[in-house]
């Protein structure tokens, strides 16, 4: 099996609904995110010749997903009230509406499935939130 990892890393803020404790308020994090990729074999022409895939093109669609959520704030469906969305967005705050809690280990397979969708043989993602906290997805 061969492999290759590349890594990215995004600025955003965050809260957990429903959480008791720390991160149930509003704050930030530098997540860093590496993804990996796995194949049987490499290429047999062309520019991808003995390569799994033009590290390029690799590092492009990861960082591609790191500058859509780059300095935004992340927000879970339905746990903002729907004028407090309507307030933040009037002050030109920019949010992601995710239709899903805001863990790290949700955000890695946010990453993961849409590498996949791009064609890339995602083989494993790692999201950390604090240099020590890391969470992964894999399938
Ligand atoms: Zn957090």
């Amino acid at each position: 099996m061969y492999g290759l990892k590349t890594e990215s890393s995004f600025d955003s803020a965050h809260f957990l609904a429903d959480y008791h404790g720390k991160c149930e308020n509003l704050h930030g994090h530098r997540w860093r995110v590496v993804a990996y990729i796995e194949q049987d074999s490499l290429g047999e022409s062309g520019t991808e010749r003995d390569m799994v895939l033009d590290f390029g093109e690799f590092k492009a669609a990861l960082r591609g997903l790191t500058a859509r959520l780059d300095h935004t704030f992340l927000v879970e469906e339905g746990t903002l009230r729907p004028e407090t969305v309507t307030c933040l967005e009037g002050e030109g705050f920019t949010l992601t509406m995710l239709p899903f809690r805001t863990t790290a280990e949700n955000l890695a397979r946010w990453f993961f499935d849409r590498m996949s969708e791009q064609g890339l043989p995602v083989s494993q993602v790692d999201v950390y939130e604090t240099p020590l906290n890391c969470a992964t997805y894999r399938r």
